[in-house]
């Protein structure tokens, strides 16, 4: 599947600063747009359905996976989670860039169904630091908490197999770095020739 807008993932353990890096990316940035997944979470504090997430049950994300509405889905810390195949489609279909907030199990499908994809994989500066943030956000009780902290040394192992790392240490450092993976991107050959397309033709360039 070739498409002309750029699809980036991005995969953390919980706690790392993803969102935050995300929502600070969109911010400076209007030409990457979020994907709303569906899950069958329950919202934490102020999250509201359709803007973090569409927030359904069981049986209608039963009924989302047997309709193929899913471009990938995985089950994590206990719930499951979806993109929906349509969104991404029409974004990237005409031209917009799109930034998934997923795990690293749905990252890799992904890669597999666009290998253009750009896969990014967020490091917290440390175990100790990952608890803090997770303590100090505040919006997962203890035991889910913990459930993520003990799943995290399994997400990290898979780092390996993604195209950029960032350490989110400093925060606008991080956000610095993504927002340079993002700039790479549209650099790219391809990417300046669709962009340009008269200035290519000008020069004389195939
Ligand atoms: P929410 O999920 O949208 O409520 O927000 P997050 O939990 O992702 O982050 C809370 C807020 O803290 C956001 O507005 C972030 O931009 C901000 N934030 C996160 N990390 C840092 C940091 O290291 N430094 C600063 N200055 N702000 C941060
Ligand atoms: P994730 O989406 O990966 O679960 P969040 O974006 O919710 O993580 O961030 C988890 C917590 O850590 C939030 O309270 C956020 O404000 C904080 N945080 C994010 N990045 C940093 C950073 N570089 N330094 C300190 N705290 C951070
Ligand atoms: P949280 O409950 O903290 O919002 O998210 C928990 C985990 O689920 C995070 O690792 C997040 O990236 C992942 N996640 C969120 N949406 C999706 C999705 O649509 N697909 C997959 N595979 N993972 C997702």
């Amino acid at each position: 599947m070739d498409y002309p807008g750029n699809l980036f993932v991005v995969a953390a353990p919980s706690g790392t600063g993803k969102s935050s890096l995300v929502k600070a990316l969109m911010e400076v940035d209007a030409g990457v747009a979020p994907s709303v997944s569906h899950t069958t979470r329950a919202p934490r504090g102020q999250e509201k359905d359709g803007r973090e997430y569409f927030f359904i049950s069981n049986d209608d994300f039963d009924g989302m996976v047997a309709r193929g509405d899913f471009l990938e889905w995985a089950l994590v810390h206990g719930n499951r989670y979806g993109t929906s195949r349509r969104a991404i489609e029409q974004r990237i279909g005409s031209g917009g860039d799109v930034v998934l907030e997923i795990d690293w199990q749905g990252a890799l499908q992904i890669k597999r169904l666009f290998p253009d994809a750009i896969l990014v994989f967020v490091l917290p500066p440390s175990l100790d630091e990952l608890r803090a943030r997770l303590t100090r956000r505040g919006e997962d009780a203890p035991d889910v908490i913990e459930l993520r902290l003990c799943n995290a040394a399994e997400e990290l192992a898979q780092a390996e197999n993604f195209d950029f790392v960032i350490i989110n240490e400093i925060f606008e450092r991080a956000l610095f770095d993504l927002k340079a993976i993002v700039h790479a991107q549209r650099l790219k050959y391809i990417a300046q020739r669709r962009a340009r397309p008269d200035t290519f033709k000008a020069l004389n360039i195939v």
